[in-house]
């Protein structure tokens, strides 16, 4: 058993990679991170930098060790480092991660930026010095070809819309979203007010910049909790945007309880192109072992009903690894998703983070039938015609797995392709929105407060010197 992590040398300025890589193969592990120390014992892994070269030694009960020469680059040096790390853990555990040594949350855009700089050799760099499998790497190859033609939609001075609604009705057991449901509620009518204030601010701003809207995108929660005279009260504020250059707009309606025909008409009203109705399940049992609160049967009738309304673009999620899903449920859930036949499905891996109840409960949860699920999964989409559009990954995500997004041809998600490449600047209004400010030179977040009751207490404090500090970003990188 491994249980400390040491750094040697120079080693320790590569912790947080290193950190991260350690903790995917040893999840429900608390490991030490020792500096400055030599190695006690046994059930260690000791990292060594310096400028001539790199060492990682692993020991428990034998004793392993790998070395390299230094490249004399830190960040090339970080990725040997791991990789050394990597193939003793990978041999002392025998596991292989499907990323290799990326942790990250983004792995095609590294992928991407791989292309870009080794050009011919970018396919030895990922497998030799990123370690990312051939199934994984193809996976990412075919969503770099998917993303091609969004990329080329992007217009100079283009933004993406966010919009939060951090209200459910009731609380998933797996969710580690903001979102409040119960009393909560209470506060839709105050927050929705101050919500609508932030999104003016944004108007004038993207106006008074010259900027022009690609896609909106009203997230949560479950957007579709709102009465559908507030529906329409959030869709008349974005209405006053000048949405001519809007390409895609989609709104959450997640939970099939929350739909009704006169919130799909007040979202058609508004203007909203792009649904999602998430089933997660097929399985009844394992609805209610996840705290949805709603059937199979009300995803089809909602789906049908979003479909009789005219919503000939919906998104479906669903999830592997849930507690008391295996792979023959969840393979049902898979055919029935290919008779329902949406245009986007969305395959998520459970991510058991403490925020979520069933985190303390997550020895119920099939962790272990995740990576055969996903794999199901693509093969049955890709048959069906779908193919991967978009990926990413969660801090403690089921066997070190991802989500993925597939898609119909040409019924890629731009947002979703936007916001997960950062590709464009998006401006997020409401709870937990993260405004991301990207130009040549990296990213920038603005943060709004997380919950609800702190939003409507904190509005004015957390929008003073907003609209500046985005007009200054604005009028520097256009
Ligand atoms: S519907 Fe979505 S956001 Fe709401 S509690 Fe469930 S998982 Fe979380």
């Amino acid at each position: 058993m491994i249980s400390s992590l040491y750094f040697l040398g120079g080693a320790g300025k590569y912790k947080y990679e290193a950190e991260r890589l350690i903790t995917a193969f040893f999840p429900s592990e608390r490991i030490e991170l020792c500096f400055d120390s030599e190695p006690k014992g046994d059930g260690w892994v000791s990292l060594y930098a310096d400028d001539e070269h790199l060492q990682a030694v692993l020991s428990d009960g034998d004793r392993k060790q790998l070395s390299l020469p230094s490249s004399k680059d830190g960040g090339r040096d970080e990725l040997l480092l791991c990789g050394l790390m990597y193939d003793l853990l990978k041999e002392h555990t025998g596991i292989s991660m499907p990323w290799g040594i990326l942790t990250g949350v983004r792995p095609v855009k590294v992928i991407r930026a791989a292309y870009d700089k080794y050009r011919d050799r970018a396919g030895e760099y990922i497998s030799d010095v990123l370690r990312v499998s051939k199934e994984r790497q193809a996976t990412a190859n075919k969503i770099i070809s998917a993303q091609r033609k969004a990329v080329e939609r992007l217009c100079d001075n283009s933004v993406s819309l966010y919009v939060s609604i951090p209200f459910c009705p009731t609380r998933c057991s797996y969710c580690s979203f903001i979102s409040s449901a119960g009393n909560a509620l209470k506060l839709k009518g105050e927050y929705l007010k101050l919500l609508l204030c932030e999104l003016d601010i944004y108007r004038e701003l993207i106006h008074d910049c010259g900027l022009t809207v690609s896609t909106v995108y009203i997230g949560g929660g479950t957007p579709t909790v709102l009465e559908p005279d507030e529906l329409s009260l959030l869709l008349d504020g974005l209405a006053r945007f000048d949405l001519s250059s809007v390409i895609e707009f989609t709104a959450e309606a997640g939970r099939p309880d929350t739909i009704t025909e006169e919130k799909l008409r007040a979202l058609k009203r508004g203007g909203v192109t792009r649904i999602s109705i998430n089933p997660q399940t097929f399985n009844d049992d394992v609805l209610k072992n996840i705290g949805r609160a709603h059937t199979a049967k009300q995803v089809y009738d909602a789906f049908s009903l979003a479909r009789q309304h005219g919503f000939d673009n919906i998104n479906t999620d669903i999830i592997a690894g849930l507690p008391g899903d295996d792979t023959d449920s969840f393979h049902y859930t898979l055919e029935r998703l290919r008779e329902l036949s949406p245009e986007n499905v969305t395959v998520h891996t459970l991510s058991l983070k403490r925020s979520s109840t069933l985190f303390y409960k997550r020895e119920k949860a099939n962790i272990s039938g995740a990576a055969a699920m996903v794999e199901d999964a693509a093969r049955l989409l890709e048959s069906a015609g779908y193919y991967p559009y978009y990926m990413y990954r969660q801090k403690n995500i089921a066997d070190n797995l991802e989500n993925v997004g597939y898609c119909k041809s040409g019924r890629e998600c731009l947002y979703n392709i936007y916001m997960m490449e950062e590709l464009q600047s998006i401006i997020a209004a409401g709870c937990a929105a993260s405004s991301k400010l990207v130009d040549g030179s990296g990213i920038r977040r603005i943060v709004n407060y997380k919950y609800p009751f702190e939003y409507i207490s904190g509005f004015d404090k957390m929008l003073d010197g907003r609209a500046e500090q985005l007009r200054k970003f604005f009028t520097r990188s256009i």
